[in-house]
C-alpha cells in the first residue's frame, strides 16, 4: 500500500452521502478511480513473523493506534498494526486533500456564508482556535446546509457540551479496569483513508455504558485522520446481539445523538454485520432518533447470506485490512480464541465474492459431518472393546468359580 497514490479516491457519490459539497467534489475532482483496478493491493511481500507463543508484553506496538495499555483478549493484533515499520506500509499520506483545495470546492454563495460563519464562531466567548478550525467550521455549515444561524447555535451546543462534560479527555473507565469489557479498536485506514473501526458485541459484553467508550473511540480515530479525511467507519459485528440484553435503545439512542449533535459530518459509515432477525425490532425504535443523513450511512451486511461481505468489501478496503475482517467475522460467528495473538493473512487466501464463499462454506460442513463420523465411530468402537473386554474378564471369573 505504501506506493499507492494520495490522491486516488472511490467515488465519493456512491456511499450515499448527499451533502452539496460532496456532490461538487466528485464532479470536479480528478480522483476516481476503479475498485478493482488493483491499485490498493498489496503486492505479496514479505510478512513479518512472529513466534506462536508471542504476547502483547513482546511487541513495540505503535501507541497511536491503541487507545488501551492492553488489548481486549479477543482482539487479534493485525501484524500491520504491530510496530511502527510494519505501519508505515499502510498509512495513508499526511495530507490528503490541502484546505485550499477543500475551500476551492465550494461555490461563492457557500464562500461567503462560510466567511460570515469563521467571523461569528471567532467571536464567540468560548472561541477555541484549535477546535474551531477551518475544517471544523466547514462540518457544521454542512450539516445545516449552510444556513449561518442553524450552523451557529449547533456549534454553540457542541462548545458548551464539550465544557460540560469535559469529553475531550473521556476514557473509558470500564475497559482501564477490564479491556473485556468493550471491544472497539482502530484496525486500519478504508480506501478513501477514513480509519475504521472495529466493534464487536460478542466480545464486548459491557452494553450498559456505551457512551463513555464510543466517544473516546471517536476521538481516538479523529486523531488518526490525515489532513483532508474528516469521516471514521464503523464495522460492527452483531452476533450474539441479544434482544432481551441489548434492546434497551435509549443507550443507542445516545449514541447516535452525540454523533448527530456533536460530531456532525464526521460518520462515513456504520456497516452492522450478521444482524439477527430480532435486531430489526431495535432498529426501528431507533428510527425517529436517526436523520435521513445518518441513516443513509448504515449498511447491513451478512459473512454467510446476501447482502455479503465479500461482494461489498473490496470496493469499501484495501487489503491486508479486508481479510483481518473476514477472519474477524469469522472467528466471531464461530466464538474462536484470539490465536495467534497476532494476525497475519491465510496463505491460502479469501473467497472473492459470496459464490465463492458458499462453496468454502459447504467444504467447511462436509468437513465437520466427516470429523464429527470419525469422532462418533471412534466412541462406538471404544465402546465395543470396553464390552468385549468385560465380557471376556465375565467368562474368565466363571472358569475360576
Ligand atoms: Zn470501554
Amino acid at each position: 500500500m505504501s506506493t499507492e497514490s494520495p490522491k486516488v479516491h472511490r467515488d465519493p457519490g456512491s456511499d450515499g452521502i448527499q451533502d452539496p459539497i460532496d456532490a461538487h467534489a466528485a464532479n470536479t475532482t480528478n480522483i476516481h478511480t476503479n475498485a478493482n483496478s488493483g491499485v490498493y493491493e498489496e503486492a505479496a511481500g514479505d510478512l513479518p513473523h512472529f513466534p506462536e507463543d508471542t504476547k502483547e508484553e513482546d511487541l513495540d506496538l505503535p501507541k497511536e493506534c491503541f487507545l488501551l495499555q492492553k488489548q481486549n483478549n479477543a482482539f487479534q493484533i493485525p501484524y500491520y498494526l504491530t510496530s511502527l515499520g510494519e505501519l508505515s506500509k499502510v498509512r495513508p499520506p499526511a495530507v490528503v486533500q490541502t484546505w485550499e483545495a477543500r475551500h476551492e470546492q465550494l461555490d461563492a454563495a457557500q464562500k461567503e456564508k462560510y466567511e460570515t460563519f469563521v467571523g461569528m464562531v471567532k467571536e464567540a466567548r468560548w472561541y477555541d482556535p484549535k477546535t474551531h478550525d477551518s475544517w471544523c467550521c466547514l462540518r457544521y455549515l454542512i450539516a445545516r446546509h449552510f444556513d449561518v444561524n442553524k450552523s451557529f447555535h449547533m456549534i454553540e451546543k457542541t462548545a458548551e457540551w464539550l465544557k460540560e462534560t469535559g469529553s475531550a479527555s473521556w476514557t473509558c473507565e470500564h475497559c482501564m479496569e477490564n479491556p473485556n469489557d468493550h471491544l472497539g479498536q482502530f484496525v486500519g485506514w478504508d480506501r478513501e483513508h477514513r480509519p475504521v473501526m472495529f466493534m464487536s458485541m460478542r466480545w464486548g459484553p459491557e452494553r450498559k455504558h456505551p457512551l463513555r467508550h464510543m466517544v473516546t473511540c471517536f476521538n481516538h480515530l479523529i486523531s488518526l485522520m490525515p489532513v483532508g479525511v474528516e469521516k471514521w467507519v464503523c464495522v460492527t459485528d452483531f452476533e450474539t446481539y441479544s434482544h432481551f440484553k441489548d434492546s434497551k435503545p435509549s443507550m443507542g439512542i445516545s449514541v447516535i445523538q452525540t454523533i448527530q449533535n456533536h460530531y456532525p459530518e464526521r460518520l462515513g459509515k456504520m456497516i452492522c454485520i450478521n444482524p439477527p432477525g430480532i435486531f430489526w425490532v431495535l432498529w426501528k425504535l431507533f428510527h425517529p432518533v436517526i436523520d435521513p443523513v445518518t441513516r443513509s450511512k448504515v449498511e447491513f451486511l451478512y459473512t454467510e447470506d446476501k447482502p455479503s461481505v465479500y461482494d461489498t468489501f473490496p470496493a469499501l478496503f484495501g487489503n491486508p485490512l479486508r481479510s483481518f475482517l473476514y477472519d474477524s467475522y469469522h472467528r466471531s460467528k464461530r466464538d474462536l480464541p484470539a490465536e495467534p495473538l497476532v494476525w497475519l493473512p491465510d496463505p491460502d487466501g479469501y473467497p472473492k465474492n459470496y459464490e465463492e464463499r458458499k462453496v468454502q462454506l459447504k467444504e467447511m460442513k462436509e468437513k465437520g459431518k466427516e470429523v464429527k463420523k470419525a469422532a462418533k465411530e471412534k466412541k462406538e468402537e471404544e465402546k465395543k472393546a470396553d464390552h468385549e473386554a468385560k465380557k471376556a474378564a465375565k467368562k474368565e471369573e466363571k472358569k475360576h468359580h
